[in-house]
């Protein structure tokens, strides 16, 4: 039976939006309640980037010791075989997905002429098979623009990408330029051609990121094939952002035609989505809107009459899913009086005081001390207080947070 995965790519498209981004340690931990959430993979970011590769491989460690497992960690890189090479050279990613425009929009506009359709497919050709011969275990093919590209055309090359072992092939519609309908229907027939699993990467320009990303799920299941769709936490990523994580999930488990007629991966766990989506609105410094999907202040509250009568009769009246299953309800505790936090001139009487009420022991004065160190680095790293999960990640992993907030300019 075919199922619909999540490929979450907070890390990779998220932190491109401009004037955002996300510090090293904030995707860490996006990465560690990304697989708390029983997501399959995880978008970390770009492997042949300087400042990312301490990141990368502090990450790809966290995974080795289980922390971060069974979720997948995957770089994004061009096509580029220098970049590739890097990436393998430089990281010990093991899955990647490999990129490159297909819309004759994007290879006129951003080639200028240097490059026709076919010198595309073989740059790609390339890229996979030297991503394969450096030991990648998983490459995914990104169409760039696939929305804008030609039907023929896109079909050559996702069979192009199938022959040379590529494991998915990512349909970007960059622009978000794609309805329901037609996703559905150009997935469906990409399918037929060329039997190959398939990713969704869908923008919202038109607010259809995650109706999009489920119809074309949908064509790649009707049609054979497991459908992977991208989200991002929140929604974040460039312009009107990409498709929403929890979004995406309920409308896959609740809408009337998917709701037990389609399968989501049953390791997703939604009941962390109200935590995740708090920290990463914090992380990213941008509020949750009031009426966001299942986590915003009034997506479970009634004032008219008739609405808050019928919602205090049955929940189910007004509500299509309780708040609770999202991981809301708990009161969250505010101190309102004295309050010690840790930041980048803290000293060991109050970072102390901290981790006690974390709970967290120390084994000696030498262990506190170094771990406040890391904590002092960690606060001008983020720039803003330390959460719970931030300082308990820090003492309980301190070399691989030690390596995620070392960058060295060249
Ligand atoms: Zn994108």
């Amino acid at each position: 039976m075919n199922k619909i995965y999540i490929i979450d790519v907070t890390n990779r498209d998220g932190v491109q939006t401009s004037r955002l981004g996300l510090a090293k340690l904030e995707k860490t931990i996006i990465n560690i309640f990304l697989n708390k959430m029983g997501v399959y993979q995880s978008e970390l970011g770009f492997p042949y980037t300087n400042h990312e590769i301490n990141y990368v491989n502090a990450n790809l460690e966290l995974a080795e010791m289980g922390v971060i497992s069974p979720m997948i960690l995957g770089g994004w890189c061009p096509v580029i075989i220098r970049e590739i090479t890097k990436s393998f050279r430089l990281t010990n990613i093991k899955h990647v997905n490999i990129s490159i425009s297909t819309s004759d929009q994007m290879i006129k506009g951003k080639f200028e002429g240097r490059k026709n359709r076919s010198d595309i497919l073989k740059m790609m050709v390339n890229a996979v098979r030297e991503a394969k011969k450096l030991g990648a275990e998983t490459v995914g093919v990104n169409a760039e623009d696939a929305s804008r590209t030609n039907d023929k055309y896109l079909i050559k090359f996702a069979k192009a990408a199938r022959d040379e072992g590529a494991s998915r092939f990512r349909y970007c519609d960059t622009l978000g330029y794609n309805d329901p309908f037609t996703i559905y229907q150009r997935i469906g027939n990409l399918v037929k051609a060329v039997k190959i699993p398939i990713e969704l990467h869908c923008h919202n320009d038109l607010g259809m990121a995650v109706a999009c990303s489920v119809a074309g799920a949908k064509g790649a299941i009707d049609a054979g094939v497991d459908a992977y769709i991208n989200t991002s936490i929140n929604g974040m990523g460039e312009r009107a952002g990409n498709a929403d994580l929890l979004s995406v999930i309920l409308a896959v488990k609740r809408s009337s035609g998917m709701e037990n007629k389609y399968f989501l991966d049953e390791r997703i766990d939604i009941s962390k989505s109200w935590k995740i989506s708090k920290y990463a609105s914090y992380a990213f410094g941008i509020p949750i809107p009031i009426n966001q999907v299942g986590v915003g202040e009034n997506a479970f509250a009634h004032e008219s009459g008739i609405h808050a009568d019928g919602a205090l009769k049955d929940s189910r009246n007004y509500e299509l899913y309780d708040f609770r299953e999202l991981g809301r309800g708990e009161p969250e505790l505010v101190d309102t009086g004295r309050k010690i936090t840790a930041g980048e001139y803290s000293g060991i009487k109050g970072f102390r005081n901290i981790y006690d009420k974390l709970e967290v022991e120390f084994h000696s004065d030498a262990e506190a001390v170094k771990i406040l160190e890391l904590v002092r680095y960690a606060n001008v790293h983020t720039q803003k207080p330390l959460t719970n999960d931030e300082l308990k990640f820090i003492a309980c992993y301190p070399e691989q947070a030690r390596k995620i907030l070392t960058v060295t300019p060249p």
